[in-house]
């Protein structure tokens, strides 16, 4: 009987899929079968996992429990990623074609190369489509056929571009296509069973979960999206981050629904939309600099002397800087796995600006522990706030943990949140509680140097530093 594979990767989800809908009109039309997979390499499932891939785990252990309730057969496949491949098309001759949803940067983009040239190698069909932004990086572009390097120009364009509709798939139908197929040894189950089973249990993972967090967002906060969205003690933001990381929703059925809910004042509406595009503008920028992971995309700066002090590298990370802004958002990372953006700006211009650490280290570290973690993003991320992106904030312009602090957590509720050491210091001294004297420090319960650190550097030196460090250049 004809068949087609369908290979999943950070796409786990059943509805508005491209590669899966389009591989089952083909399956429709030629009365074929589908064989439905995820590749797992065994060198992820190593006792040190990381939070990223433990979520990442987890939402495909939750996928695979969830085509197994809709009798829709999914096969987990582990080994390196060429012995996956020889091996299926080898076992499987009938195979005729595979349908995946590509990666446009990065592992993903060599990975892929690879595959595709082996099962064209192996004279078999290979059909992949972009699926993971609303708009991939080759679709805007400037009229001269240039990719963009500002955001504003880009975003522009990008408004201005149809974005395709979701795709409606019907289950039962593929229920009777994705079929079981017995001389597969399902061999990374269990393995994959023992790492999700271990997990704390969590809500936040899922196709349902994503949808259902879509809707709350929407009918709740959408409309002050653009008011609260800087205020991190508020629930201001979608939390859709993760879900777009794992696939569990598409942007292209968060972009809709959105677009179609009714509101009085369109400011909230429109400031998401415009974050959705940020998503696509840092895979267009990765793809343009393909080096960015590791290299400054503005040449000038590829001559920086970065520190590398091992002593500020653990501070900042442990939350442990003693500015009270920097350190509450370091911990909301290390106990969450995920950091409001307000504060991924905050921690980020104070390891590059204030400590003077190279980004690489703190992309590093922040690929490590954030569920959401997507490299064009976070290296976008980075690179903006140490000034050496093609859109970054200027270098001159350093931002201030204490100004920072005092607008975007006026009262503190946020720093006494992920900081228990200064929950009874008042308002007044919550910012900078080194301003406390002996007995307010007293009344407080917080000895400053002992219970919480002295600031570890001085913010109006360290930003002339930084300046210097720029101009010298
Ligand atoms: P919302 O405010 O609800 O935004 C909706 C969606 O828009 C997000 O889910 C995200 O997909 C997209 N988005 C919003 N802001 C940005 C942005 N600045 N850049 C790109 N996309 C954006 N985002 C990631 O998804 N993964 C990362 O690894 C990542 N690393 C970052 C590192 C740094 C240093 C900085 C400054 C930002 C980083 N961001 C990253 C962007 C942003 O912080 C997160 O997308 C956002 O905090 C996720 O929360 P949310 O879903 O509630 O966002």
């Amino acid at each position: 009987m004809k068949t087609a594979a369908v290979w999943f990767r950070r796409d786990l989800r059943l509805q508005d899929h491209t590669a899966l809908s389009n591989a089952m009109k083909w399956a429709e039309k030629n009365d074929a079968r589908l064989l439905l997979f995820f590749q797992m390499n065994p060198h992820f499932l190593s006792d040190s996992i990381d939070k990223r891939h433990q979520y990442f785990f987890q939402t495909l252990y939750l996928f695979m429990k969830e085509c197994e309730s809709k009798n829709i057969a999914f096969h987990l496949l582990s080994g390196e990623t060429d012995k996956v491949f020889t091996s299926l098309i080898d076992n499987l001759p009938e195979i005729e074609m595979f349908f995946f949803n590509e990666d446009e940067t990065g592992y993903g983009k060599k990975r892929d190369e690879v595959v595709m040239k082996l099962i064209q190698d192996k004279n078999r069909k290979v059909y992949t489509f972009q699926d993971h932004f609303l708009h991939g990086a080759q679709e805007v572009k400037k009229q001269n056929g240039e990719f963009y390097k500002v955001f504003t120009p880009y975003y522009r364009a990008w408004r201005q571009l149809d974005k395709s509709r979701p795709l409606q798939i019907n289950l039962k139908a593929l229920a009777e296509r994705a079929r079981r197929f017995e001389k597969l040894t399902a061999d990374g189950n269990r393995e994959l069973e023992v790492i999700a089973g271990d997990f704390e249990k969590r809500e936040d993972i899922g196709e349902a979960d994503a949808l259902k967090t879509l809707k709350s967002f929407t009918s709740e906060r959408l409309e002050d999206y653009h008011k609260k969205r800087d205020l991190p003690a508020v629930n201001g933001t979608s939390k859709l981050s993760r879900h777009l990381k794992t696939g569990a929703i598409s942007p292209r059925t968060v972009y809709h629904y959105v677009s179609q809910i009714e509101v009085v004042q369109d400011s909230g509406k429109e400031t998401f939309v415009k974050e959705l595009a940020w998503r696509d503008f840092y895979n267009m920028v990765y793809v343009q600099f393909p080096n960015s992971a590791v290299e400054e995309a503005d040449e000038r700066y590829h001559k920086i002397n970065w520190s590398r002090n091992n002593e500020r590298l653990k501070a900042w990370c442990d939350g442990k800087t003693g500015y009270p802004i920097v350190d509450a958002g370091m911990r909301q990372l290390n106990a969450e796995g995920w950091m409001h953006n307000r504060l991924r700006m905050i921690t980020a211009s104070f390891l590059t600006k204030d400590y003077l650490l190279d980004w690489r280290l703190g992309e590093e570290y922040f690929a490590k522990k954030l569920v959401d973690y997507e490299p064009a993003s976070n290296i976008g991320g980075w690179q903006w706030a140490a000034s050496v992106g093609t859109d970054a904030v200027p270098y001159f312009r350093v931002f201030n943990p204490v100004t920072q602090s005092k607008r975007f957590d006026p009262d503190g509720e946020f720093i006494r949140k992920y900081v228990p050491e200064l929950k009874d210091v008042d308002a007044r001294f919550i910012h900078e509680p080194w301003k406390m004297n002996n007995d307010q420090q007293k009344q407080a319960n917080c000895r400053v140097g002992e219970d919480y650190p002295e600031p570890t550097v001085e913010h109006s030196e360290q930003r002339k530093k930084a300046i210097e460090m720029f101009k010298g250049l």
